[in-house]
């Protein structure tokens, strides 16, 4: 089992550490708002951007903790992955159906979807576009891969209308 390192807070200057990075909480009307913003400008180009910052926030966060203190098996890393997701108030992820060559994950509460409906309803398309790109970067890390070998797809979302969201992580 790793050594598990907690966020640093430096009071004095306002600043939240975790695995070397910095940490910016944002409640849940600032992100909708955001994405809305997002796909609002970009149409259909924004999933991707999107799906990139989640991304790209799973493998330097993580990464940056799997330097400081290694994960003793992929599916540790992945864990840590989760536990650190649910801490930050973005949903308990089930990965109970995927390994770190991916599979199937859900997300039974979603701060994205939860966020969209309670503001906007029911949108057409699933748009929890930061955690699919989370997940995806959390198997990069988890495997040692190229973010560009991982994509993860929504299949269903609970701000779609679904029960909850789930999500198809592939690796290629
Ligand atoms: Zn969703």
């Amino acid at each position: 089992m790793s050594k598990e390192i907690g966020p640093a807070f430096d009071i004095e200057r306002g600043i939240i550490d975790l695995g070397g990075r910095r940490v910016v909480l944002h409640c849940n009307h600032y992100n909708v708002f955001l994405q809305r913003t997002i796909e609002d400008g970009l149409k259909a180009r924004a999933p991707r951007l999107l799906a990139a910052a989640g991304m790209e926030t799973a493998r330097n966060l993580l990464g940056g903790l799997e330097v400081k203190a290694p994960s003793a098996s992929p599916r540790e890393s992945l864990e840590r992955a989760v536990r650190i997701f649910a801490e930050h108030g973005f949903g308990a992820i089930d990965i109970s159906r995927m390994n770190d060559q991916g599979g199937t994950a859900t997300i039974a509460r979603s701060h994205y979807a939860i966020g969209w409906r309670s503001r906007w309803g029911i949108r057409q398309t699933p748009g929890c576009y930061f955690p699919a790109g989370y997940l995806a970067g959390a198997v990069a890390i988890a495997s040692n891969l190229a973010p560009e070998r991982v994509v993860a797809t929504e299949t269903a979302c609970y701000a779609a209308g679904a029960e909850q969201c789930t999500f198809v992580v592939e690796v290629w």
